[in-house]
C-alpha cells in the first residue's frame, strides 16, 4: 500500500491529479489555454514540429493543452491507452463508429439507443453503403444470430435509455473477438466509476462527457477511448481534418466536472436506490426498473458487471399518460427535463419527448408505455427527494 505511482491510483486521486500539466507558473488548477495555435521559435522548430520530431503543439484543431489535460485525466480513469475528446458526445458517437466502417460492412447494434446514436446506425450509415441489423441486446442469442460475414462492428449500451435493460459486455465482446469484430460501448448510464467496458474486453468507449461528467448542467462534450493503434490508423486522420474538436475553454469545465464526480454518483446512486425501493411499495407505482435492486430482470449480470447501481431509474405510474403527467406537474424539487447526470434532480416521460419520434409499436419493444417516466437522481438530500416524490404521488 505504499506505492503512489500514478498507475496505482484510486479514481478518486487519479481524478484531481491524472493529466495535469503545469506551466511555469506552477497554477493550482489546471490552466485554459484559448489559443487557436502557438508560435515557434524558430522556423527549424516549426518544421521539426510539423514532422513529428519534437513534441509540442501546432493547431488547436489537431491538440490542444487543457484538452490533453482532459483526454489523459479520462485515461487514467477509463484505463485506456488513448484518447481524442469531442464537442459533444454525438461527435464522440460518430467518430467511434465511422472510422471503424467502410461501405459494404454490417454493424448489429442492440436496439435501445438515445435516439440520435439510433438515426447514426440507422439511417445515416445506410446512405454510405454500412447496413445495420438493430436487436434486443439483453439477449446474446439474438447478436449471434444477426452476425453476417461482413460484420465488423458490434455497438451497445448498457444499461440502456430509458429502461435500463443491460447486455452482457463479456459476452457480447467474445462474440465480437470471435468473429474479428470491434466492439464499442457507449457507457453513458453506467458512468466510467460504475462499469469498465474495456476490462470486460470491448474495443472502443464512448461518452457524452454533456452527461456525469459535467454534471453541473454547463457545457456539452464528448469523448472516445480506445487503444493507441486503432486510434492512430483509424481515428486520428478523420479527427484532424473533420473537426470535431472540444473548447479548450468546455475541456477546462469537464476537468474540473471530473474532480468531483465520484462524489457526485456516490450521493446519486445512493438516492437513486432509496427512491426505487420507496416507489417499489407504493400502491400508485406499477413497476420499477432499478439496476441496484435484486429484481431488476438481469440482476445476476449486473452484479457481475457494475460495481453500483445506477443514477437513473425508471417507473411506471398508474392511470398512463394522464397519470404521469399530474405527477410531473406536481413536483417541485425535481425538474423536468429530458437531461441527465446533472447535480439536479430531473424527470421525463419518454413517450412525448425523448422517444416521441419512435412509433407506438418500436416504443412498446423499448418497454416504453404511456406512464413511464426516467428520472435521473442529483445530489440535493434524498429525504428532500423522496418527500417531493411522496407529495406529488399523493397528489396524482
Ligand atoms: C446524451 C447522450 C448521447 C449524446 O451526447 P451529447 O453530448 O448530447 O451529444 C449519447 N449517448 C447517450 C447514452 C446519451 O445519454
Amino acid at each position: 500500500m505504499t506505492d503512489h505511482s500514478e498507475d496505482s491510483w484510486n479514481p478518486q486521486t487519479a481524478l484531481v491529479h491524472g493529466g495535469v500539466q503545469r506551466s511555469h507558473f506552477g497554477e493550482t488548477s489546471e490552466a485554459i489555454y484559448l489559443t487557436q495555435g502557438f508560435v515557434y521559435d524558430s522556423a527549424e522548430a516549426a518544421e521539426a514540429r510539423f514532422k513529428g520530431e519534437e513534441p509540442g503543439f501546432v493547431y488547436s484543431r489537431y491538440a490542444n493543452p487543457t484538452v490533453d489535460m482532459f483526454e489523459r485525466r479520462m485515461c487514467a480513469l477509463e484505463g485506456a491507452e488513448e484518447a481524442r475528446a469531442m464537442a459533444s458526445g454525438m461527435a464522440a458517437v460518430t467518430a467511434a463508429l465511422l472510422c471503424a466502417l467502410r461501405a459494404g460492412d454490417h454493424v448489429v447494434a442492440g436496439r435501445a439507443l438515445f435516439g440520435s446514436c439510433r438515426w447514426v446506425v440507422e439511417t445515416l450509415m445506410p446512405r454510405y453503403g454500412i447496413e445495420a441489423t438493430l436487436i434486443d441486446g439483453s439477449k446474446i442469442a439474438e447478436w449471434k444470430a444477426a452476425i453476417r460475414p461482413n460484420t465488423r462492428l458490434l455497438f451497445l449500451e448498457s444499461p440502456t435509455n430509458p429502461t435500463l435493460e443491460v447486455a452482457d459486455i463479456a459476452a457480447v465482446a467474445d462474440l465480437a473477438n470471435e468473429i474479428g469484430a470491434r466492439l464499442v460501448v457507449d457507457n453513458v448510464f453506467a458512468t466510467p466509476l460504475l462499469q469498465k467496458p474495456l476490462e470486460l474486453g470491448a474495443h472502443t468507449v464512448v461518452y457524452s462527457a454533456t452527461k456525469h461528467i459535467d454534471g453541473q448542467g454547463r457545457c456539452l462534450g464528448g469523448v472516445v477511448l480506445s487503444d493507441k493503434e486503432w486510434v492512430d490508423e483509424h481515428l486520428q486522420d478523420f479527427f484532424r481534418h473533420t473537426g470535431p474538436s472540444l473548447s479548450p475553454f468546455n475541456a477546462w469545465t469537464l476537468l474540473k466536472g471530473l474532480e468531483t464526480l465520484p462524489l457526485r454518483v456516490r450521493q446519486q446512486t445512493e438516492s437513486a436506490g432509496r427512491i426505487a425501493d420507496f416507489l417499489a411499495g407504493h400502491r400508485k407505482i406499477a413497476r420499477v426498473i432499478y439496476p441496484g435492486r435484486p429484481d431488476h430482470p438481469q440482476a445476476d449480470i449486473i452484479a457481475r458487471q457494475m460495481k453500483g447501481g445506477s443514477t437513473l431509474l425508471c417507473f411506471e405510474v398508474a392511470g398512463g399518460k394522464s397519470g404521469a403527467f399530474a405527477f410531473q406537474n406536481a413536483l417541485r424539487t425535481v425538474k423536468l427535463s429530458n437531461n441527465l447526470g446533472d447535480a439536479k434532480s430531473l424527470i421525463t416521460h419518454p413517450a412525448t419527448t425523448t422517444h416521441k419520434n419512435l412509433s407506438e409499436e418500436a416504443r412498446a419493444e423499448l418497454g416504453i408505455g404511456d406512464g413511464t417516466l426516467r428520472l435521473s437522481v442529483g445530489i440535493e438530500h434524498g429525504d428532500d427527494l423522496i418527500a417531493d416524490i411522496e407529495r406529488a404521488l399523493a397528489a396524482a
